[in-house]
C-alpha cells in the first residue's frame, strides 16, 4: 500500500468519505486520492514523495505557483504580531482599498472566510435591498454550499427548484429559480412570470464548475439589461474568475458592470478568505451601516489578509503575469487540440485565458446539458493515465483546469506529450 492509501483508509474511519471536501475523494474518476505533503512553484509532492505538475493550483489560488516568496514572506512577517485580534486592523483597510482599485464596480467590500460565505451574504443583501425573496441561478453554476444554491431545476426552466441535497428545505428551494446557462429567453420568462419577486440573478460570468463554459456573445449584456429592466440585483460570482481572467476579473474582460461581486480563492493567496462587494448604496445595507446582518469572528484575519494583500499587490503591479498566462493557456490548449487530432478524436475544448476544460464529447458545450454528454469512464481512465505521467488534473470532468505562471514552456511541452499518450492509453484500455 502507498502512504496515500494507508492515510485514506484511516481517514475514512474518521472523516466522512475520508475528505474535508467531496471532490477530493476521486469518486468520479475512481482510485485513491493522493495525500499531498508539499508544493513549490509548478510542482506538487505527495506523501509517497512523487512529483506532479500542477494544473489545478488549489482550485485557483496558486496563480503565481506554490509557496510564492512574497506571499510566504508576508505571512512570516504577520505571524509575529499575533494571529487574530477580533478588532479592526490597518490591513483590512489596505485590502478594501486594493480590491476597490482592481475591481472598480466594487465601491465597498466586506471580507469573509470563504466563497460560500460571500455568496450567502450577497443574496441576503440583495434580498434586503430589493425587499424580494426569489433568486435566479443557472444550472451547473456552483456558488458554494449555501442552501439556496443547492438546487437543480430538472428539465423545465420554468419549474420551481427542487433541492439537490437532503437537508435543504422545500421552502428554500422554492425561492431559487433556475435557467440553463446562455439561455436569455429562459431568464426573461422567469422574470416575467415572477414579476417584482426576484431579488437577484447570480452567475459565474465564465463558468468553471461544470467544466469551463464561456458566455455566448450578448449573454452577459442581455442579463445586465434584463436586471436593469426588472430592478434585479446582478451578482457576478467571481470566486474563480476574479483576479484570474484579468486583474479586474471576468467583468473587466467582458466589460460588464455587475451590482455585486463575490470573490474568493486567489483573494486569500491560499488562506481561507472570501469577500463580497459592489455598489455603495447596496453595500450600505450591511450591518452595522444598515439592517442586513452579517458577521464573522475571524473575518479579515490578519494572517489571511497578509497573504491576500501580498498576492493582490503582486498581481496589480505585474500586468505581465496576465500576458504570460494568456501565452501558457494558448500553448497548452493548442497542444491539447493537436493531441486530440493525433488520437483521432473530435472532442471539445473550451478555453479562456488560464482556464480550460477538455470535454470528452463532440458536442459544443455551452450549458450543463451539453456537459453531461461527456464520456465519463473515458475521462476517468485519461485522468489516471495523466497522473501516472506526473500531471495532476482536477479529478472530475466537470471542472476547469487552472494554470499558474510557474509553468515553464518545457513543462507545458511535457504536459502536452502526456496528454497525447494518455488519450491513446485511455482509448485502448476502453476497448
Ligand atoms: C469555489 C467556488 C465557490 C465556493 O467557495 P468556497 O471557498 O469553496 O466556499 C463559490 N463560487 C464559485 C464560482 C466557486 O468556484
Amino acid at each position: 500500500m502507498t502512504t496515500s492509501e494507508q492515510l485514506f483508509e484511516k481517514a475514512k474511519t474518521l472523516i466522512p468519505g475520508g475528505v474535508n471536501s467531496p471532490v477530493r475523494a476521486f469518486r468520479s474518476v475512481g482510485g485513491t486520492p493522493l495525500f499531498m505533503k508539499s508544493a513549490k512553484g509548478p510542482y506538487l509532492y505527495d506523501e509517497d514523495g512523487r512529483q506532479y505538475i500542477e494544473l489545478i493550483n488549489s482550485w485557483g489560488p496558486m496563480i503565481l505557483g506554490h509557496a510564492f516568496e512574497p506571499v510566504e514572506k508576508a505571512v512570516r512577517d504577520a505571524i509575529q504580531h499575533s494571529f487574530s485580534f477580533g478588532a479592526p486592523t490597518r490591513k483590512e483597510v489596505e485590502m478594501a482599498e486594493l480590491i476597490t482599485t482592481m475591481v472598480p464596480s466594487v465601491e465597498k467590500v466586506r471580507m469573509v472566510n470563504s466563497g460560500t460565505e460571500a455568496t450567502m451574504a450577497a443574496i441576503r443583501v440583495a434580498r434586503g435591498f430589493t425587499n424580494r425573496d426569489k433568486i435566479i441561478k443557472f444550472e451547473g453554476c456552483y456558488h458554494g454550499h449555501g442552501d439556496s444554491f443547492l438546487i437543480a431545476a430538472g428539465s423545465g426552466a420554468m419549474t420551481m427548484g427542487v433541492p439537490d441535497s437532503p437537508g435543504v428545505t422545500k421552502a428554500t428551494a422554492a425561492d431559487t429559480l433556475t435557467a440553463p446557462f446562455n439561455d436569455l429567453a429562459a431568464v426573461e420568462a422567469l422574470l416575467d412570470n415572477n414579476h417584482n419577486q426576484v431579488a437577484a440573478v447570480i452567475l459565474e460570468p465564465v463558468v468553471g464548475n461544470m467544466g469551463c463554459v464561456l458566455p455566448e456573445p450578448g449573454f452577459l449584456e442581455g442579463i445586465r439589461s434584463l436586471c436593469n429592466k426588472h430592478g434585479v440585483v446582478l451578482i457576478f460570482d467571481e470566486v474563480m474568475t476574479g483576479f484570474r481572467l484579468a486583474k479586474g476579473g471576468a467583468q473587466e474582460r467582458f466589460g460588464i458592470v455587475p451590482d455585486l461581486t463575490t470573490m474568493g480563492k486567489i483573494i486569500g493567496g491560499g488562506m481561507p478568505v472570501g469577500a463580497y462587494g459592489g455598489r455603495a448604496d447596496i453595500m450600505n445595507m450591511v450591518s452595522p451601516a444598515g439592517p442586513v446582518y452579517q458577521a464573522g469572528t475571524l473575518s479579515g484575519n490578519p494572517i489571511a489578509m497578509s497573504a491576500g494583500l501580498a498576492m493582490l499587490h503582486y498581481l496589480n503591479e505585474h500586468p505581465e503575469v496576465y500576458t504570460r498566462l494568456e501565452e501558457i493557456g494558448e500553448k497548452l490548449t493548442t497542444g491539447f487540440r493537436a493531441g486530440l487530432v493525433k488520437a483521432g478524436l473530435n472532442y471539445t475544448i473550451n478555453h479562456i485565458g488560464s482556464m480550460f476544460t477538455m470535454f470528452m464529447t463532440e458536442r459544443p458545450v455551452s450549458n450543463f446539458i451539453d456537459a453531461k454528454t461527456c464520456d465519463l469512464p473515458l475521462f476517468g481512465r485519461y485522468f489516471h493515465a495523466m497522473l501516472k505521467r506526473g500531471v495532476y488534473l482536477a479529478p472530475s470532468q466537470f471542472e476547469s483546469l487552472f494554470m499558474s505562471v510557474a509553468l515553464t514552456d518545457e513543462l507545458v511541452d511535457q504536459v502536452i506529450l502526456a496528454n497525447e499518450e494518455s488519450l491513446i492509453e485511455a482509448m485502448n484500455k476502453g476497448e
